[in-house]
């Protein structure tokens, strides 16, 4: 039996802690896995600073960020305080490291994911299988596409989607909580729950014989940890467009607690936000096989908005912006060290897709957080605003 050999691409905030899980499984499951996970970096130089239990001294001044991960196992910039596996391994050169992989995790923020596939065209093997980790979509002209279709078209291989409720500093720290892994491939070589599939999914290379079939059961043993819990579905469409939207609500949920507004007002954003997105899913990705449940029912859909609307990023510097008074773009420059807001580009995308379509007026919250940013309206007005039209049935 072959094993599979396991690439993560990426290695921020999520990145980081998502390598971590898969280290372990694969650490876990020799018999399945090649032990040793390769993990991309993109290089930069890095100074410990003095709050970090590595600093001393002499490691004063600025050093890789691949050699600092591999020598402490740690990744001191975007998940400092967590061990990283000894058989998880930093390489900072893209092509190295997806070398012979068979399964990719994608595990970036979205705006560098069209460039990073392209750098990997022809680099990496045909029959490779891939999870996309990402929460954003890819906006062009009057086109809105989820990064699984973006990864899976540009590599010619199949591309499945995680999400959930995964605020990463929480999980590194092994704390429970729960994901939903969307992974539906054409029948031809894997189990196939859906019959809808979008374009581009029809010709894939098989998986040579002797491997594992990289199913429900093997992204499981691959996922799954006692602190991390996997359920699989087949809606990629719903799981990955969930991850992105709840990005825009939790922009307008920062917003009103900001403001000084209770529980009540952030349960009225979050209401609106989650027939929007529910809304947006079934008007534009109707081929899809998109299921309200996904959104409902699963981690990736409203328990995600919840924990994202609590403790997340987007959520925390949102509230920072209004608090002081300074732009969100400031907040995410000073507060989150090199880390990326998702949510920010997101809402202009969307309303991008959403005027080119004529349809703002049917999604007023989106619609007000993209006017706010480009601070055409102003977060106190929102309860009018998300009134704008009558809410989506
Ligand atoms: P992050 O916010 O920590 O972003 C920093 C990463 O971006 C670093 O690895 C950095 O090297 C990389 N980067 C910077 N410039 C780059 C470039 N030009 N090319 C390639 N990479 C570059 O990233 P993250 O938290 O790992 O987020 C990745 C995805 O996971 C996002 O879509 C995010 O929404 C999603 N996500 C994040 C969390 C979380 O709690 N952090 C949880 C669930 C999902
Ligand atoms: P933020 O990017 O806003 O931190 O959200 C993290 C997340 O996606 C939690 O599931």
């Amino acid at each position: 039996e072959k094993r599979h050999k396991v690439t993560v691409v990426g290695s921020g905030n999520w990145g980081s802690a998502i390598a971590k899980i898969i280290a372990e499984n694969t650490r876990d499951h020799p018999d399945v896995f090649e032990p040793l996970v390769q993990m991309w970096v993109f290089e930069e130089e890095f100074t410990l600073p003095p709050t970090s239990k590595h600093y001393n001294g002499s490691s004063a001044g600025p050093q890789k960020l691949t050699g600092l991960i591999n020598h402490y196992h740690e990744n001191v910039k975007y998940l400092p305080g967590i061990r990283l596996p000894d058989n998880l391994h930093a390489n900072s050169s893209l092509h190295d490291a997806v070398k012979d992989s068979t399964i990719l995790i994608f595990n970036l923020p979205h705006q560098f994911i069209a460039r990073t596939c392209d750098d990997l065209i022809g680099r990496i093997v045909p029959y490779a299988r891939a999870i996309s980790c990402i929460k954003g979509v890819a906006v062009s002209a009057d086109n809105v596409s989820l990064f699984s279709d973006v990864i899976s078209e540009k590599l010619g291989i199949y591309c499945g989607a995680l999400s959930g409720a995964n605020i990463a500093n929480e999980i590194g720290m092994e704390k429970f909580s729960e994901t939903t892994i969307a992974y539906d491939p054409p029948s031809e070589d894997e189990e196939s729950t859906s019959s809808s599939k979008p374009a581009g999914h029809s010709k894939l290379t098989p998986i040579p014989h002797g491997y594992p079939t990289v199913d429900a059961k093997i992204l499981k043993t691959l996922f799954h940890r006692q602190y991390f819990h996997v359920r699989i579905v087949s809606d990629v469409a719903a799981t990955s467009l969930a991850g992105a939207l709840k990005n825009v609500v939790a922009l307008a949920a920062g917003w009103v607690i900001g403001l000084g507004w209770g529980d009540n007002a952030k349960a009225a954003i979050m209401r609106v936000g989650l027939l929007e997105m529910v809304k947006f899913g079934h008007m534009f990705f109707k081929g899809h096989g998109i299921r309200t449940e996904t959104f409902t029912e699963e981690s990736a859909g409203v328990a995600d908005l919840i924990t994202s609307c609590s403790g997340g990023r987007n959520f925390r510097c949102a509230q920072m912006s209004i608090q002081r008074n300074v732009p969100i773009k400031e907040v995410e420059r000073t507060e989150l060290n090199g880390q990326s807001l998702q949510g920010i580009g997101t809402s202009y995308e969307i309303n991008s897709f959403l005027k080119a379509h004529g349809k703002e007026a049917e999604f007023p919250l989106f619609t007000a957080v993209y006017e706010i940013l480009e601070g055409k309206a102003e977060a106190k007005d929102l309860p009018d605003l998300i009134e704008r039209d009558p809410a989506p049935k």
